[in-house]
């Protein structure tokens, strides 16, 4: 079978009919971020591989399992082949946009979002996609328990006001590094006595990060991890009056949460503050957003020690979520007017009323399938046009023509002269205020 004209596994298209519910999601967030005083990045789709590597953790299933590589030939040709990869996730690319164009050095904090699609080699299934987008918002330099708090406040405020009060908060602490080392300790010892239960991938975890056995997907390592110790008792004095601030600014605002000793997010980048937004309306994959604090990685990136911390939203998944609630997506933009022409003369009077409607912000539509008067009206009524109006010899020759009000049915006389657009516009804000009211 041809696979020309088949999509990818794992993607999706969206259709025009569909259209609209993403751009209610991406309005939304963009508006909702800039509020709270983010502004957009935009970086590459792909990125040199050893980014990745570097920032999301080589023990990771995002690095181990995930991730979408090439190999390309070198710059200069004759040295070694560069090696890229589609991004599996935003935080990489932006602090590396950030560190590399200096906005780091700039007035902080420095708070940036973005709306980027996100490759990740998967099992696709319901909320599960190999190419998949993400809302993600980022903020650089500020170490103190009230930036936590405001970024998951942004996360909330995004959530409901897209009519998700009900997916739920849960928040945890994984400590820096320092108080981490005594958790590992604890963590070796309790998986060491599992070690012939435990899957291939995370007897190698077992070495080399321990805390990811607590992210892995087989039932069987769940089953074992259920009873592992918890890292917020392992919390050093810092941390944990980090954590304990956060509640308290979260209980201040009004935020529900519940504390879920178990989130320790899929990447390694994260220290201290984790989060993630849950609802159990769409499946196995309810998580729509994941994020949290992560202190060292502009250190690790290159760039001057600065705290950051940030979060991401799978916008697939907020969308199901959506529809499974019944919220209501912006509607389309309707026709306002749709021009209908017999004749050739009739037809170039159309073009440039149209052209001359659209350049003054109408919804305007003509024929330009030299289709006769009966499919053209037909036509305008399956697009929904508000208004048609008929240009025939007669029209021009007279420079009135009849407004028709598709809805009631009822005609205006409109005269074709400049002073058509004023009096259109008339029209259709009296038709609306009327539907308004
Ligand atoms: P999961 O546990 O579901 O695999 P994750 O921990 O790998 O999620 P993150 O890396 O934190 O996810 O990404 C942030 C958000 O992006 C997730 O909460 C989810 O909403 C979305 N997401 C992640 N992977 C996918 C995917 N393959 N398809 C669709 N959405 C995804
Ligand atoms: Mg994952």
């Amino acid at each position: 079978m041809s696979v020309i004209a088949n999509r990818p596994y794992g993607t999706k298209d969206v259709l025009p009919a569909e259209v609209n519910k993403w751009q209610t999601v991406e309005r939304c967030a963009a508006e909702t971020a800039e509020y709270f005083g983010f502004r957009e990045i935009r970086f590459p789709t792909f990125e040199n591989t050893t980014l990745f590597k570097r920032s999301v953790g080589d023990t990771t299933d995002v690095v181990q399992k995930e991730m979408y590589s090439v190999t390309a030939k070198s710059r200069d040709n004759g040295k070694d082949p560069e090696e890229f990869t589609l991004r599996p996730e935003g935080t990489a690319g932006a602090a590396r946009a950030a560190i590399e164009n200096g906005l780091l050095n700039e007035a902080l904090p420095q708070k940036v979002y973005y709306m980027i699609s996100c490759f990740r080699h998967e099992k696709p299934q319901a909320g599960r996609l190999r190419e998949f987008h993400q809302f993600g918002a980022e903020m650089y330099g500020s170490k103190d328990a009230s930036a936590d708090a405001e970024v998951i406040a942004l996360a909330r405020s995004l959530l409901d006001s897209l009519g998700l009060e009900n997916v739920e908060l849960f928040i945890n602490s994984i400590g820096c590094p320092k108080c981490r080392a005594e958790y590992h300790k604890a963590l070796k010892e309790y998986f060491g006595k599992h070690k012939d239960e435990l899957c291939h991938t995370c007897l190698d975890r077992l070495e080399r990060n321990p805390m990811r056995i607590l992210d892995c997907k087989s039932p069987i390592c769940q089953g074992i991890a259920k009873d592992a110790p918890v890292i917020l008792d392992f919390l050093c004095e810092e941390c944990s009056a980090h954590f304990e601030k956060l509640k308290t600014l979260l209980n201040d605002m009004g935020i529900k949460f519940s504390v879920d000793p178990k989130i320790v997010r899929g990447l390694d980048y994260y220290t201290k503050t984790v989060f993630e937004f849950i609802t159990n309306d769409i499946g196995a994959q309810g998580t729509v957003c994941g994020g949290g604090r992560y202190d060292g990685l502009i250190e690790q990136l290159g760039g001057n020690p600065l705290p950051a911390l940030g979060f991401a939203m799978g916008l697939e998944r907020i969308i199901m979520t959506m529809e499974n609630a019944g919220v209501e997506f912006v509607p389309e933009n309707k026709c306002e007017l749709y021009i209908a022409t017999m004749g050739e003369a009739a037809q170039r009077k159309a073009a440039v009323l149209t052209n001359d409607l659209r350049a003054d912000g109408f919804f305007v539509e003509t024929d330009t399938m030299n289709r006769g008067l009966k499919p053209q009206m037909k036509y305008a009524n399956k697009i929904g046009a508000v208004f048609t109006m008929v240009l025939g010899d007669n029209e021009l020759e007279t420079g009135k023509a009849k407004l028709k009000n598709m809805e009631t049915g009822e005609q205006t006389d409109i005269a074709l002269d400049e002073r058509f657009a004023e009096n259109f516009y008339y029209n259709i804000t009296s038709l609306k205020l009327k539907l308004d009211s």
